[in-house]
């Protein structure tokens, strides 16, 4: 049989067996586009750089859809969507998809093509990219609609409908996903120009009729089942917002006929309330929940009930995380569904889209057996969801069970994952407050008479320019290509060339560079323990970026100092400060596939003892200054206000251990990457850093508001007075400006003068003449004193 005629037996066959009572029923939200091996991501910048037409973009493209849809059909998934494919992204291809093309892109109306689609994800050599932003509480990052009342609105990318096609054409069935109208306006924002009273939800009525005609196209196409996916409903809604929720709905039902409508949500429980709105939706006939984040899912099911004429997609499989789902535990969750939706109305699925998650288990060939037996990445969990699914329906694979259940055990019972003495100290830690005890205003009074730094001090972030050198250095001693003596002497020779710019440049508090570092969270990772490494554990983090995670599996501890080596080198090539450089507990911990087997702020204690033992190693070899980067502190704040309170507190005691035992004479810095905390300032100062660094230039006035509302902050404070995210090099006026304008906000005495990140991914052509400005900025002020 041709390869492509087995699938469309095997399809055909699983899909149709739904109609009928007790057959299995199998659904995957959504799954990651960028390949096993990150083929998207090359596709797509070879075609960016002009190495490659627009035809090997489509076929690496297709080819990936064609083996995702086959993978999913060859392991039995009823539902299999599609259009969870994008080029960039999914939100934007929403907006493709309705024609919202801001109108400075030039679109004059038609398909939208490539053109059009990158100029808006990536800018073009005259127009800036839209905007960026974090995808609810997880690292992906979606391109933020534009909208006005005068936009107009037209079906102009007929995606769904293609991909719809094109697997149907394989003889794949498949459900096509589209973002829904109510997520799509939320996650929205005002163009600039738009009146303040403007209302994004009216906007319903207008885009509505795209979606209808969406629906329609797909009815003709074949598709009998629709997923609508609005993840905003686990939000704390209004019910202003859900009165919009029911009316857009209401008006959809029309086109609904015909067609099976799943309401998909995910990364939290939704509240009662929405629960019931959802849950009453007419022509909407089933309901996807997220049972891994939404701890109280199965209480709202019990206590509210489920509606008999409604299919319950149970998302049980974690998209979130790489660990082998607990298979009998899971499947006793399930049972206990059945009892409350109905034996045949329940679909087993997975909590969100495997998108965030890495994609495929087979190509990791560095972890050991014992921890590979522990994990499930996308491609795993996918045979995870049909597993439990037969299971459901007396098809239970014995063999693959009992193998979960001996990995469960294994990892239970690890002397990898458990080691005493930590889970003594961490406990020990809990009920303690870990502050310093002088008051940040008399300490920083203290170490100004060590260091006697100038009014405005200026400092860098901690990365310079990770040339290619330095990289291939780096790559050829993790290969054992160099000794590690040439290693040393290379590292040492740049930090030395570093050390050496910044005296020239006559900055006050210098830093190493850097140049050990691939990755601020992995260089640490690596030298920790209970964390592993993956080869190919890559999650999309935007348009062509990935992360790869590390993962945190067992109980975290420091065998030897990680930094002191590098930083008292540094330090004995100059006699202005070296700041050390660490990266915090929350940011690790935020940046890592954590273990789901404790409650994530026991792991960020752990985390916080080891990075505490090298910041008193630090001191204690003489460093002055230590910078603890907190990056990532607040992208962890959860999804829902009742639950953020909590985890503000144990993400800023555990930033306090690291720190709270240094003399009042060492200086403790931080960083973060962003300015948008007005609302958990409280927080920030609750941190008790004696500086922080933070990124400004793209959003001086919100930052600043803050400090003008009358916050009362008494340690020193640098908001990055130039974006480093761009090549541009900023003039001295306008630097001055900018300090000018923080000085209208602030107090002289607790402003610090810093770029407002690391400069890694800059050339030293940039840098050089950017710093020689800054500092000049910073003289010429001091100057006017
Ligand atoms: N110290 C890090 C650097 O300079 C901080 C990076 C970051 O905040 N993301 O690269
Ligand atoms: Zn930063």
């Amino acid at each position: 049989l041709h390869p492509q005629l087995s699938l469309l037996c095997q399809i055909g066959c699983n899909f149709l067996r739904i109609g009928r009572v007790r057959a299995m029923a199998s659904h995957i939200v959504g799954y990651p586009r960028i390949g096993p091996k990150r083929e998207l991501k090359f596709a797509l910048e070879a075609f960016w750089d002009g190495k490659s037409s627009v035809e090997e973009l489509q076929n690496v493209a297709k080819d990936l859809r064609i083996s995702i849809w086959k993978q999913m059909a060859d392991a039995g998934t009823n539902f299999i969507p599609s259009n969870t494919f994008s080029y960039y992204d999914q939100m934007l291809d929403t907006t493709a998809m309705l024609g919202a093309v801001p109108p400075r892109y030039g679109w004059t109306g038609g398909e939208i093509g490539f053109d059009t689609y990158f100029s808006m994800a990536r800018g073009n050599s005259t127009l800036p990219a839209m905007e960026m932003t974090k995808w609810f509480d997880t690292n992906y990052h979606y391109i933020v609609p534009e909208l006005g009342p005068d936009l107009k609105f037209s079906h102009a990318s007929h995606k769904a409908v293609t991909e719809y096609k094109e697997a149907k054409e394989l003889g794949v069935e498949t459900v096509p996903v589209l973002i829904g109208p109510v997520s799509y306006l939320l996650l929205s924002k005002s163009a600039k120009d738009v009146d303040k009273s403007f209302s994004i939800l009216s906007l319903l009525g207008k885009i509505i009729p795209i979606y209808k005609e969406v629906l329609d196209e797909l009815k003709t196409s074949g598709a009998t089942w629709v997923q609508f996916d609005e993840p905003v409903l686990v939000m704390d809604l209004d019910s202003h917002t859900l009165n919009a929720f029911q009316d857009a709905y209401a008006q959809l039902e029309e086109s609904f006929s015909g067609l099976n409508v799943l309401v998909q949500t995910y990364f939290a429980d939704v509240l009662p309330e929405t629960y019931k709105v959802v849950t009453t939706l007419n022509g909407v006939s089933a309901i996807g929940l997220d049972l891994v984040r939404g701890e109280k899912t199965i209480e709202l099911l019990q206590s509210l009930g489920f509606p008999s004429n409604k299919y319950l997609f149970a998302g049980i499989v974690d998209g979130r995380n790489i660990w082998a789902t607990d298979l009998s535990a899971s499947l006793k969750t399930l049972k206990s569904l059945e009892e409350i939706v109905g034996k045949d109305k329940l679909i087993v699925s997975t909590s969100c889209s495997l998108l965030h998650t890495a994609v495929d288990l087979v190509n990791e060939t560095k972890l050991d057996d014992e921890i590979k037996s522990w994990l499930a990445f996308a491609a795993q969990k996918i045979v995870e969801v049909n597993a439990l699914s037969k299971a459901l329906v007396g098809e239970k694979d014995e063999a693959f069970f009992s193998m979960n259940t001996a990995a469960q055990a294994s990892r239970k019972a690890s002397p990898r994952v458990n080691n005493e003495s930590v889970r003594k100290m961490t406990s020990a830690l809990k009920n303690s407050n870990h502050r310093r005890t002088t008051p940040v205003t008399s300490r920083l009074d203290i170490q100004q008479k060590r260091m006697n730094l100038p009014m405005l001090p200026t400092t860098t972030i901690g990365s310079f320019p990770q040339t290619i050198d330095l990289r291939r250095i780096r790559r050829e001693y993790k290969a054992n290509k160099i000794s590690e003596d040439e290693y040393m002497k290379a590292i040492t020779e740049e930090i030395n060339k570093v050390i050496k710019l910044q005296e020239e440049l006559d900055i006050n508090v210098l830093v190493h560079g850097e140049p050990e570092r691939n990755d601020m969270v992995e260089y640490f990772g690596e030298q920790l323990k209970g964390f592993a490494f993956t080869v190919n554990g890559w999650v999309q983090s935007y348009g062509s970026r990935c992360v790869k995670p590390p993962i945190i599996y067992g109980d975290v501890s420091r065998p030897k100092p990680m930094t002191v080596f590098w930083s008292t080198t540094a330090q004995s090539m100059t006699t202005r400060p070296i700041k050390g450089m660490l990266t915090g507990p929350v940011t690790i911990l935020n940046w890592s596939f954590v273990r789901n087997d404790q409650p994530r702020f026991e792991t960020c204690y752990q985390i916080a003892l080891a990075i505490k033992n090298e910041v008193e190693d630090l001191e204690a070899a003489g460093i002055q200054v230590i910078q603890i980067d907190e990056a990532a502190l607040r992208e962890g704040l959860p999804l829902r206000k009742s639950e953020q309170t909590f985890y503000l507190e144990w993400a800023v005691h555990s930033f306090r251990i690291t720190n709270c035992g240094v003399k009042d004479i060492t200086q403790i810095h931080t960083h973060m990457c962003y300015s948008n905390f007005n609302d958990i300032i409280l927080s920030i100062i609750d941190m008790d850093a004696d500086v922080i660094t933070i990124e400004n230039s793209r959003s001086d006035q919100k930052l600043l508001s803050v400090f003008r509302e009358g916050v009362k902050y008494g340690a020193g404070i640098g908001p990055g007075v130039y974006d480093i995210h761009s090549p541009r090099i900023p003039s001295t006026d306008e630097i001055a400006d900018r300090i000018t304008k923080m000085l209208g906000a602030l107090n002289m005495n607790v402003l610090w003068v810093n770029p407002d990140c690391g400069l890694k991914t800059r050339k030293y052509a940039e840098v050089r003449p950017a710093l020689t400005n800054m500092v000049a900025a910073a003289k010429l002020l001091r100057a006017q004193l």
